[in-house]
C-alpha cells in the first residue's frame, strides 16, 4: 500500500474516534465501522490491482474534454483480496453488530459454501446493476442494502488503489464538474475547504476528492441562486444540507475548516444520517447511494 493510502486510513481512523466521542447516538454503527476500517487497512496492504491501459496523452485529452478517466465497469479489482475481506466483514457483522449479525452469518455461510458467488456481486457493483443484488438478497432472505454495503466495503481497497494510481498519472486539479474525474460517479458528501470555503466533493464510488464548480448545483449545473439553498440541522452549524429546487437533489456539506478534511468525510456521512432523513422528509433526493445506509 502506498504511503498516501496508509496515511488516509490513519486520518479516517482519527476522525472516527473523534466522532464516536461527539456523536454517541451513532455509537453502534461507528464502532462497527472502526472494526471494518481496521480490516480494510489490513486488506489494503495485500491489494494489488493491475494498471489501467490508457496512454498518457489520451488521459490528458479526457480530462480536458470532461470525460472521467476510467469507466466503472473497467475498474481493476483484486478479486482474492475482495473475497477474503468480504468473509472478514461478514464475520465482524456476526460478532460485533447485533443488527447485522443474522445477515453476517447467512452471508458468511453462503460465501464459504460457494452458494454465493462474490465475483458476480463484484461485477454487479462495478456495473451499478442492482437487479443481481435484489435476486441474491431475496434468495438468501437478507436485507438488500446490507448485501450491497458489505460488498462495496469489501471492494473499496481495490477501488482506492486504482483511484490513487490513476490520480498520479495525470493532473486533475483543474477539473470542475459535478462528477468524479476518475470514475464519473457523483459526490457522496462535500466539504468546505480553505479560507474561501471551496466546495470539495468526496466520490461515492472510488473515494477520490475534487473541487466542485462554484455556485452551481453539482447534479444539474443550475446556477440560479434563488433555487440553491442551504439548511442546517438543529443546533449544529458544522453540517449543512445544500438543496437544489431545480432538480430536487440535496448534498450534505461539512465545514472542514472546523476540523477533518474532505478525504475522511465518509465517517461524517454515517454520523449525519439524521440530515439525510430531514432532507428526504423535505422532499429532496440523494443522488449518490448511501454506502452505510444499513
Ligand atoms: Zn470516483
Ligand atoms: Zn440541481
Amino acid at each position: 500500500m502506498g504511503a498516501d493510502l496508509n496515511d488516509l486510513y490513519q486520518r479516517v481512523g482519527d476522525r472516527l474516534n473523534l466522532l464516536r466521542q461527539k456523536r454517541i447516538e451513532h455509537e453502534e454503527i461507528l464502532a462497527f465501522y472502526a472494526k471494518v476500517l481496521a480490516a480494510q487497512q489490513e486488506a489494503q496492504r495485500e491489494t494489488k490491482v493491475p494498471d489501467v491501459h490508457l496512454r498518457e496523452d489520451h488521459l490528458t485529452v479526457k480530462v480536458e474534454e470532461g470525460f472521467p478517466l476510467v469507466d466503472r465497469e473497467s475498474f481493476p479489482v483484486d478479486e482474492n483480496c475482495t473475497l477474503g475481506l468480504f468473509q472478514t466483514i461478514c464475520r465482524l457483522a456476526m460478532e460485533e453488530n447485533p443488527v447485522l449479525a443474522g445477515a453476517g452469518e447467512t452471508l458468511l455461510e453462503a460465501a464459504v459454501s460457494g452458494a454465493l458467488d462474490i465475483s458476480q456481486l463484484i461485477t454487479a457493483t462495478l456495473n451499478n446493476d442492482s437487479t443481481v443484488f435484489e435476486v441474491r438478497a431475496n434468495d438468501l432472505g437478507i436485507n438488500l442494502p446490507i448485501l450491497q454495503a458489505l460488498t462495496k466495503l469489501s471492494l473499496q481497497p481495490s477501488l482506492f488503489a486504482a483511484a490513487e494510481a490513476m490520480a498520479q498519472r495525470v493532473a486533475l486539479s483543474d477539473w470542475r464538474h459535478g462528477y468524479c474525474p476518475i470514475c464519473g460517479a457523483l459526490p457522496a458528501i462535500a466539504g468546505l475547504v480553505g479560507e474561501e470555503g471551496k466546495r470539495t466533493a468526496l466520490c461515492s464510488f472510488c473515494g477520490h476528492s475534487w473541487q466542485l464548480p462554484r455556485l452551481s448545483c453539482p447534479f444539474c449545473d443550475n446556477t440560479e441562486q434563488e433555487q440553491l439553498r442551504y439548511f442546517y440541522g438543529e443546533g449544529d452549524d458544522l453540517y449543512r444540507v445544500q438543496v437544489c429546487d431545480q432538480c430536487g437533489s440535496y448534498l450534505k456539506v461539512v465545514d472542514t475548516r472546523e476540523g477533518g478534511d474532505v478525504e475522511v468525510l465518509a465517517v461524517d456521512d454515517v454520523a449525519t444520517a439524521h440530515l439525510d432523513l430531514l432532507a428526504e422528509q423535505a422532499g429532496y433526493q440523494r443522488r449518490a447511494p448511501r454506502l452505510w445506509g444499513i
